[in-house]
């Protein structure tokens, strides 16, 4: 009789488990504001001022009071012009301001009126570079308010802007520069060791393409892991490639324990002999979780070494990339104090069919079509990165389920997991 093995962890078990191990890292940094994209913020962000911070023209015309007008329009006055970054004085009754975008509103003024509505003379009748266009004929009779943007219609003063724990976004640093921060305090970034094993494997520029020997392909986990742990604020340290040797995969492990957040491998994780990650994490620290019921995926394993955290992700590319999304993501993010880890999935029609229904969750790469359903790669095996590439997200297919033309799946567009 076979020896039963016991279930594979669900990945909502395993994510579950490793958010629970990833307690926000202790410390925090001060930045350039300039040099926080992609950060967490420590602190929340509070504003000492309102933004915009007086009332403000929203387009090139004219500022003037609506009650100078008649039901038709009417002729003012202009004495005043407010480019933006000046202030105008108060205006008097039947004038108008020639005024810029951007430009504070005079006292007085309620409305402004875009110079396409206006026409703008001379009194003197001069016309050209003689006459100064001091007269406005308003063509369209302007509703109080209009084209004026409030003084702290953005940002009230004393307002939280962003939360501790918000993951900084390009319009987010704009924002904290828009309150007059100019160095923001921020979660320390992980420190990852990086390290690749596989004796197959050459480092592109090592070798030319045409002289590769047989059995051996290029890293190509090495600079997409790379690539996601920098956009997630990580400190890396490259170990390079670890030759498929228990000795030397120890070492490295021992090495990386000692100035690291985390140890992140790939490959070497399987059952197979040259996979020496499992054995040589047990030895030196404990291995608390190994494979996850997920396609591509399965062989992930996470534990310690010393108090270092330890990833060993699947060798197979898109396997190393799919759950590096799903579950390194996550657990990075968590370690920097970021507290929205979920990603947002969307019920979409599946345009192709998907007949053989696996015991295992299921990420398959899909890509939007123009007729608003789900287009799947034609080649859906783990080694096919090409696959990641065309595809624009996966679809996360329930255990045992089979996919028909037509039926509304669940879709997780991959901006998702690379914002
Ligand atoms: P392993 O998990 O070590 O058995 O590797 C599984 C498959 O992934 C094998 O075909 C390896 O050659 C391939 N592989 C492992 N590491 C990498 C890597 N860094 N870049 C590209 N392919 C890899
Ligand atoms: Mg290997």
């Amino acid at each position: 009789m076979k020896p039963t093995r016991p279930p594979l962890k669900s990945l909502d078990e395993a994510l579950a488990e490793l958010l629970a191990q990833a307690l926000p890292l202790p410390g925090s940094v001060e930045l350039d504001t300039f040099d926080a994209d992609g950060r967490v913020l420590a602190q929340d962000l509070r504003s000492e001022l309102q933004v915009p911070p007086q009332d403000n023209s929203s387009m090139d015309g004219y500022a003037l009071c609506c009650a100078d007008l008649d039901s038709a329009g009417g002729v003012l006055t202009v004495t005043q012009r407010i480019p933006a970054g000046s202030t105008g004085l108060a205006l008097e009754r039947g004038c108008a301001a020639r005024i810029f975008t951007g430009a504070p509103i005079p006292a007085g003024a309620d409305a402004v009126v875009m110079q396409e509505d206006c026409e703008a003379f001379c009194s003197t009748g001069a016309t050209g570079a003689t006459g100064a266009l001091d007269q406005v004929r308003i063509l369209v009779r302007p509703q109080p308010g209009q084209w004026i943007r409030r003084a702290g219609e953005d940002v009230r003063r004393g307002a939280v802007v962003l939360h501790a724990g918000t993951r900084l976004t390009a319009a987010a640093l704009g924002l904290a520069a828009s309150i007059g921060l100019d160095r923001l305090v921020l979660a320390r970034a992980p420190r990852v060791a990086l390290f690749s094993t596989g004796d197959e494997l050459v480092m592109p520029g090592a070798i030319a393409p045409q002289q590769m020997r047989p059995g051996a392909i290029y890293n190509s986990n090495r600079f997409f892991l790379r690539a996601l742990l920098k956009r997630l604020g990580c400190e890396v340290s490259d170990y390079g490639i670890v030759p498929d040797q228990r000795a030397a995969t120890e070492q490295a492990l021992r090495d990386a324990s000692r100035s690291h957040d985390l140890i992140l491998t790939s490959g070497g994780v399987s059952v197979g002999e040259e996979d020496h990650i499992k054995p040589a994490v047990q030895a030196l620290g404990e291995l608390n979780l190994w494979q996850i019921a997920i396609k591509p995926g399965k062989p992930f394993a996470y534990g310690r070494v010393g108090t270092t955290h330890f990833i060993g992700l699947p060798g197979n590319p898109v396997s190393s990339y799919i759950t590096f999304l799903l579950l390194v993501r996550p657990f990075l993010l968590k370690l920097q104090g970021v507290r929205a880890l979920q990603t947002q999935a969307q019920t979409l029609p599946a345009h192709f069919d998907w007949p053989r229904a696996d015991p295992r969750r299921e990420f398959l790469r899909v890509r939007r079509n123009a007729a608003g359903g789900l287009e799947l790669f034609a080649n859906q095996s783990s080694g096919v990165l090409t696959s990641a590439v065309w595809g624009d997200g996966l679809v996360d297919n329930p255990p045992g389920r089979r996919i028909a033309q037509g039926d509304a799946v669940q879709f997780i567009s991959f901006a998702e997991f690379l914002a």
